[in-house]
């Protein structure tokens, strides 16, 4: 073994990882990078095929994103938000509000989609403690679905819903209100037909918001996909559905867009496909295209003015981190958003969409794939023991990380969730690279399932 892959094995503890398994295998230590290629410390190359956990964008070593991040170096490389501003953080915030849905108008920086989160959520629940002198102060609780992620602090760990990570902090969390997810592969009120689907599934969201209205603060959703739940798609429709149960009970939205913005989904941001505007919309993972922790929460003029008074009316908003509105993260969103336009990257996106879909046409004959899922650059491919009856494999089967390992083996870089594949390529990918990533996926898939 390489020395660092020993010295990895002896000082670090790795991220949802069960380091017990982890000791077992040699470790992959990535060196380098060029475009949608990761290089390994034996000079073994590999597809980035999950955009170094759903963050790069344009690819590695994008020399625009570098060039900004070197001229910001020549000037500064942080100062506080706290007390001052700066250049780029300005730039940025303008930037933001002109690229998500016209309602937003202010922009609060953290530094990862937890954070983002975590203030969108006390930024809710403060809203309506001080919104008209108190009259709202009830509205308290928040409603997410079933299976959500949306980080792993406290706060955001309270609003999920994935068991296998969450069900040991709940006496440390707050209590949510839960509603079932649309995963009408496996639909919680066993739908057999979608296209007579009426969201039978928002009866729950109905129910309790006819009782107590008067006690939600917010509802907490990824608009159209939830990514880290498995890649569940939402059907067309649902969020508009959900857009108007809120706006009619008095309930703020609040889209977590930290996996789907940045034209994940084939727009900028995912609520684009349906023209919705959120009251709170936070974003991270792709804002500066994989190149540093940057994170925003934005919101609208009426939710910021609540938050307005003298300084003892214990008004102000008391949350900030310290690295919040850094230069150099600040300047590589910025370039990165430069380059959306420049390279036409959306507008290139909608054939390589179109490609995608087609070529996992081919995957629907495997005898283990219960559900292709795709949004987008977003696809979840679900394995089952069974295909007729969709029985799961067995945790200890280790199925999907089997599969990536195989994958691995023949140059591909991805990660399961569970029993379901994940492909979220760099949204530059052209399409000879799609195609190799896209058969090897396959044929690892085959070997594995096979077995
Ligand atoms: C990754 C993710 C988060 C958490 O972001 P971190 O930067 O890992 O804290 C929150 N919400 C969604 C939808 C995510 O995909």
């Amino acid at each position: 073994m390489h020395i660092l892959e020993q010295e990895d094995l002896h000082y670090i503890w790795h991220p949802f990882t069960q380091m017990q398994d982890w000791q077992k295998e040699t470790p992959l230590v990535i060196e380098s990078a060029s475009g949608v290629y990761l290089k390994d410390i034996h000079g073994k190359k590999y597809i980035d095929g999950i955009s170094s956990l759903w963050t790069n964008v344009h690819g590695h070593k994008k020399l625009e994103i570098h060039n900004a991040i070197r001229k910001q170096l020549r000037k500064i490389a942080h100062s506080t938000m706290l007390g001052s501003s700066n250049v780029p953080a300005i730039q940025l915030a303008k930037k933001l509000v002109e690229i998500t849905p016209k309602n937003l108008v202010k922009v609060f920086y953290s530094d990862n989609g937890s954070t983002a989160a975590e203030i969108a959520l006390k930024i809710a629940f403060q809203y309506w403690k001080q919104k008209d002198n108190g009259k709202y102060k009830t509205k308290t609780k928040f409603i997410s679905l079933s299976n959500a992620y949306h980080g792993d602090t406290v706060g955001s760990v309270s609003l999920g819903g994935i068991d296998i990570f969450h069900q040991i902090y709940k006496p440390l969390l707050f209590e949510t209100i839960k509603i079932p997810a649309p995963y009408c592969y496996r639909c919680p009120v066993n739908h057999k037909n979608i296209k007579g689907c009426k969201f039978d599934c928002l009866k729950k969201f109905e129910d309790t918001i006819a009782k107590e209205a008067h006690n939600i603060a917010a509802f907490v959703i990824e608009p159209l996909m939830q990514g880290a739940a498995g890649m569940i798609k939402q059907p067309n429709g649902y969020l508009t559905k959900i857009r108007k149960i809120c706006s009619d009970n008095n309930i703020l939205l609040i889209l977590d867009e930290v996996a789907t913005g940045f034209g994940r989904t084939g727009k900028m941001f995912a609520c684009e496909k349906e023209n919705i505007q959120p009251d709170i919309l936070t974003m991270a993972k792709g804002l500066t295209a994989g190149y540093l922790p940057l994170a925003a929460t934005l919101t609208t003029k009426e939710i910021f003015e609540a938050f307005l008074g003298n300084i003892e009316d214990h008004k102000t908003f008391y949350h900030g981190h310290t690295y919040t509105g850094n230069q150099l993260g600040c300047v590589a969103a910025l370039a990165n958003i430069k380059i959306f336009k420049k390279e036409k990257v959306l507008l290139l996106l909608q054939d390589k969409i179109d490609f995608l879909t087609k070529k996992l046409e081919g995957f629907k004959t495997l005898n283990h794939i219960g559900d292709i899922r795709q949004q987008g650059f977003m696809v979840g491919i679900e394995l089952v023991k069974n295909k007729q009856d969709k029985t799961p494999y067995e945790i200890t089967e280790k199925i999907g990380h089997k599969v990536i390992l195989e994958a691995r083996k023949k140059g591909v870089m991805i990660r399961p969730l569970g029993d379901t594949i994940i492909l979220m390529p760099p949204l530059s990918i052209n399409k000879k690279e799609l195609e190799k990533l896209l058969d090897i996926t396959k044929s690892s898939i085959e070997i594995v399932t096979q077995k």
